[in-house]
């Protein structure tokens, strides 16, 4: 009863409940078991669904989504939507992507986009090689005094040294303020 040509399938009596579970994201066999029909049998009429924004963990990287790791913390932060046959929503992907990648960095003083997905990131690509350098700027509170106390003991015990790095520092950094102004 079930024969009938792929063309006229949109008559045929669970179309529309066939439609309604692959639009909310079901599998093949999952429609089919619902229906009471093959998964082939899906398989055969699914070209005749509408388009629908749900894809397999395997297709995350072709939908420009992040590598499998990440995905899987955005998917455990219940960013990405997952459908009861386990499949994935495909705009809360780039919604997530976008905003990741919008947030702004966090060294004081700039708003610019921090530019890559990674979580954890919390400086621009300029700010990140400088925190490397020079963590100063952006301890908090207790770092600093931390930072301060550690300085002030280092300098009691190593006077001689520490004027030394003073003086290669600050003729360094006039260096540094003759090459922006030249540049
Ligand atoms: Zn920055």
């Amino acid at each position: 009863m079930l024969d009938v040509d792929a063309v006229n399938i949109p008559d045929v009596s669970w179309w529309d409940l066939a439609c309604r579970l692959w639009m909310a994201g079901y599998r093949d066999s999952d429609i089919g078991r619902q229906i009471g029909v093959s998964r082939q049998r899906i398989g055969q009429v699914k070209s005749y669904f509408p388009a629908r924004p749900w894809i397999e963990l395997g297709e995350i990287e072709q939908f420009n989504g992040p590598s499998e790791l990440t995905f899987r913390r955005w998917i455990a932060k219940g960013w990405v939507r997952r459908s009861p046959s386990g499949l994935y929503h495909q705009e809360d992907i780039a919604t997530t992507r976008r905003r990741l990648l919008a947030r702004p960095c966090q060294y004081p003083g700039c708003s610019q986009p921090i530019g890559i997905i990674d979580i954890l990131a919390r400086w621009c690509a300029e700010h990140s090689l400088e925190v490397r350098r020079y963590r100063y700027p952006v301890m908090n509170e207790r770092e600093k005094r931390a930072h301060y106390s550690r300085t002030r003991r280092w300098v009691a015990n190593h006077p001689e040294t520490a004027q030394e790095m003073q003086r290669r520092a600050s003729q360094a950094f006039k260096k540094r303020q003759r090459y922006k102004r030249q540049n």
